[in-house]
């Protein structure tokens, strides 16, 4: 059952979207190689606890801590340890909040130090197939037109989608109906309204689409070992356009000021 939010718990949405925004702020002046990744989970935890947050995946069925930290052929899900980045490394960053009562969820995938031009365009298509999907979350237009707008741009570049895990309905729950894959068929599958907030979250990989759980128990790996991408942001259809509640701003304000 899916729950249309009313235009007040849109603006509670966004507060929390907004305070996981400012957490990404604060891991993005930490990204570097040599920073372990226990390290950032700990400053996320306590950046959303002094502005009066929750981390929202922490004890979340279970899991162990407050960033989902997934490095190059990780796809999601991966557990913070004494683990340090490296250069060359690409990393990906999950994080969610649960402030007010209400969920902000948002990824973003970094380089480490130097990557490669190919880690460059697999970063770079991933996340402009998450705004080619933002594009088509608007009134008249049905979820499986997001689903294929994001599958159109990463097929054209020879990616491949990950599929057993999804994007989501956000609200007072980290993950409430309807699912939102990352591949589709246009014109198919619920008319999109206004007050339906949504997860949009693709998760791409450069060679196969297959995944494998890892022995921690929580770490989604691809089977070949190829390197793998996720951006996410948690997008409101409001007045009937696309109101993205989470941002990058705060992001790219470091990676522009460090490059
Ligand atoms: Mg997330
Ligand atoms: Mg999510």
């Amino acid at each position: 059952m899916i729950f249309y939010k009313t235009d007040d718990e849109i603006e509670l949405l966004r507060l929390s979207n907004q305070l996981v925004a400012k957490t990404h702020g604060e891991i993005a002046k930490l990204i570097k190689p040599g920073v372990s990744t226990i390290k950032l989970d700990k400053v996320a935890e306590e950046f959303i606890r002094d502005n009066g947050g929750i981390p929202g995946f922490l004890n979340y069925g279970g899991f162990p801590n407050t960033l989902c930290i997934s490095i190059n052929e990780h796809v999601v899900h991966g557990l913070p340890s004494i683990r340090e980045l490296k250069d060359g490394d690409i990393v990906s960053v999950d994080c969610g909040v649960l402030l007010n009562g209400y969920y902000g969820d948002s990824a973003y995938t970094y380089g480490v130090g130097d990557i490669t031009h190919q880690d460059q365009q697999l970063l770079r298509i991933t996340k402009e197939s998450l705004y080619k999907g933002i594009e088509n979350a608007i009134v008249g237009k049905r979820l499986g037109d997001v689903s294929y707008a994001i599958q159109e741009h990463v097929t054209r570049a020879g990616y491949s989608i990950v599929r057993e895990m999804v994007g989501h309905g956000i609200g007072q729950k980290l993950h409430e109906d309807p699912q939102v894959p990352n591949y589709g068929k246009r014109g198919r599958g619920i008319k999109l309204l206004n007050g339906l907030v949504i997860a949009i979250e693709p998760m791409i990989n450069m060679g196969a689409r297959e995944i494998v759980q890892l022995e921690d128990g929580w770490t989604m790996a691809t089977k070949d070992n190829k390197k793998s991408a996720h951006f996410e942001h948690t997008v409101a259809i409001h007045n009937g356009k696309a109101d993205i509640l989470s941002s990058f701003e705060f992001i790219e304000e470091v990676l522009n000021k460090n490059s």
